[in-house]
């Protein structure tokens, strides 16, 4: 069966009456899914430039995840914006019509807090990021020290972007890192989609603060292996599949996992650069992640 089964009967009548991929989402019939993805268990999505850009879904996303989760398809939504705690994420896709719970939300945070939380001993921390990433220090037991005379003095500083970055910012983690602070970068990726364009990424501020210390960022988020392993220990035994639209977060981070990885062109990446892909090569590549899902 190929395309979109509109009623009950086009599903009855078709001759393979193979129905694994088909089910009912609101009311409708979903879609088959693409042989591709229906030989995976698993599917782990990046969100901005795959699920959505800024607070618009992208086109049939809705009806990709649909047809995923009636496939009986695993998901896990994985993401180095850490503009929003997990809750938050759950929250917004909830509010686009994508069901989603806590347990299938994995954010750079999230695995900062992960990460803090192993140390030794409570450190004093700089943190230059949303309220998200700052709760998420918080969360982890370190001391927060922003706004304090010791931020300059902090034993950690943490990355992420944020529109409230400004020099002073910078000056005040330079400080701190070069006088012995660990700086823990929040993802690398230069830019992200936004409506009208790019943003800088984390990586564009982690790059000032390498370039002012001639130190370099431990990196917690894509593609480091430890928050994709965070996500597959949620997924159990299977095949996995990364989709997402960053060459080097997405594709090469899924690589460092030891998974495939689909690169959509929805983001950041063009279909000229997705195919000159060489080491890994994406498994896939299509326009949105609606047609990965049923092409
Ligand atoms: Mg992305």
């Amino acid at each position: 069966m190929t395309g979109v089964a509109t009623d009950l009967a086009s599903v009855q009548t078709t001759e393979r009456g193979d129905l694994r991929a088909v089910g009912i989402i609101h009311g409708s019939l979903a879609m088959a899914l693409s042989p591709l993805i229906d030989a995976y268990d698993h599917v782990l999505l990046d969100l901005d430039g795959c699920v959505w850009v800024a607070d618009g879904l992208t086109s049939g996303a809705r009806e990709a995840l649909g047809a995923l989760r009636s496939a009986g398809k695993s998901l896990c939504f994985i993401t180095n914006d850490a503009l929003l705690t997990c809750e938050e994420y759950v929250r917004k896709l909830w509010s686009l019509g994508l069901q989603a719970s806590l347990e299938e939300v994995v954010t750079v945070g999230a695995a900062i807090q992960f990460f803090l939380a192993q140390r030794a001993a409570r450190a004093s921390a700089f943190v230059i990021g949303a309220p998200a990433i700052v709760r998420h220090v918080v969360d982890s037991g370190q001391r927060v020290v922003n706004g304090t005379a010791e931020a300059a003095r902090a034993e950690v500083v943490v990355v992420a972007a944020h529109e409230g970055f400004d020099f002073a910012q910078l000056r005040t983690a330079t400080r701190a890192v070069l006088g012995g602070a660990e700086m823990i970068a929040a993802g690398l990726d230069a830019t992200y989609p936004a409506a009208g364009g790019p943003w800088p990424g984390t990586g564009a501020l982690v790059a000032a603060l390498q370039t002012a210390t001639e130190r370099t960022a431990r990196n917690v988020g894509k593609p480091d292996r430890q928050i994709f392993q965070a996500a597959l220990d949620r997924l159990g035994p299977g095949r996995t599949l990364m989709v997402g639209d960053r060459l080097d977060s997405d594709l090469g981070g899924a690589a460092a996992a030891g998974l495939d990885g689909a690169i959509v062109l929805t983001g950041v990446t063009s279909r000229e650069q997705a195919q000159a892909a060489e080491d890994p090569r994406p498994v896939a590549i299509a326009e949105t992640l609606h047609a990965l899902v049923t092409a």
